[in-house]
């Protein structure tokens, strides 16, 4: 792979070789098998992959949680180094770099970055936005990989990318867990083990959804679920959701269904001070017939 960690050295190598379709990764690094996962799908779908590391700083509403962020630049390097080819891009730039290229822009998120992780992280996606349209300005990628357990900000860069009318094509990739069901997070090296194996217990209590057969037993199924995970070690619900895919619209018990429509529960748990966020996709069980 190469490796490339000023924005001018990465457009230099680009504009040389602009053929074929140009896959892109973008991540904050400490990377895992989700990550991994992400970047063997646009090995599949594309000619060049590229992979960012960047730890934004924008999208971090709160300091100490930037400053803990894990960082392993060699680990991330050699896990890299495994899965891509020869001429696949590793791109690592710093802040003052990408940041001091930013031109003005608002974009009307249609409230997407107000309910769930907009609501307890404030500015959370602004952030985003901004470091994911500086980064495709930059790249301009035909593909780029999202995954789902980023639920929220997957819907707000597919809004971006439609409402900015930029050309690049927004996937989706599946969610992959630990062993226990705990959803892969660059965050999980700050639990400790007995905490990291507990916290098993959100996925499996959040797959209770499955089984629920109409917007009349949400209520109930989000007290069962809260307590179950707080019950369940050191844990603390920050919210628990239901929400349509598109709109991102809370579900209620009294909410009319748009049966072709799917559903996700989002979750935000504190386990101690490491935020974990995770959700599952299901539909009623009633419409499903
Ligand atoms: P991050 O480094 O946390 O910004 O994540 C970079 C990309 O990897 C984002 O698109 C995430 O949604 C995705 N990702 C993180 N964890 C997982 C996972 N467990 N499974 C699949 N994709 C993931």
């Amino acid at each position: 792979m190469k490796i490339f960690d000023t924005v001018d050295q990465l457009r230099m190598h680009l504009g040389n070789k602009r053929e074929g379709v140009l896959g892109f990764v973008p991540t904050m690094g400490a990377l895992h098998q989700g990550h991994l996962s992400l970047v063997g799908e646009s090995r599949k779908r594309s000619d060049t992959t590229l992979v960012s590391i960047f730890v934004n700083p924008t999208q971090f509403n709160d300091p100490a949680d930037l400053k803990k962020y894990p960082r392993d630049i060699r680990k991330d390097i050699s896990l890299l180094s495994g899965i891509l080819a020869e001429d696949d891009i590793l791109f690592t730039p710093d802040y003052n770099d990408l940041y001091s290229r930013e031109k003005d822009f608002s974009l009307d998120l249609e409230g997407l970055d107000l309910v769930m992780e907009g609501k307890y992280r404030p500015g959370h996606f602004s952030g985003v936005v901004r470091v994911v349209k500086l980064l495709f300005e930059t790249v301009e990628p035909d593909l780029a990989f999202f995954g789902q357990k980023d639920f929220q900000q997957l819907a707000i860069i597919k809004k971006m990318v439609k409402v900015l009318n930029m050309d690049t094509k927004i996937i989706g990739c599946p969610i992959l867990r630990e062993e226990n069901g705990l959803a892969m997070s660059s965050r999980n090296e700050r639990l400790d083990p007995q905490t990291r194996k507990k916290a098993g217990i959100i996925y499996s209590a959040l797959s209770k959804y499955c089984k629920v057969k109409s917007p009349a037993e949400l209520q109930q199924t989000e007290i069962n679920i809260i307590k179950e995970i707080e019950q369940g070690g050191d844990f603390r619900v920050e919210y628990l959701e239901v929400v349509d895919s598109e709109s991102l619209n809370r579900i209620t018990s009294s909410s009319v269904i748009n049966t072709g429509l799917n559903f996700f529960a989002c979750i935000a748990v504190y386990a101690g001070d490491v935020r974990l966020i995770d959700n599952t996709e299901f539909s009623f069980q009633f419409i499903k017939g």
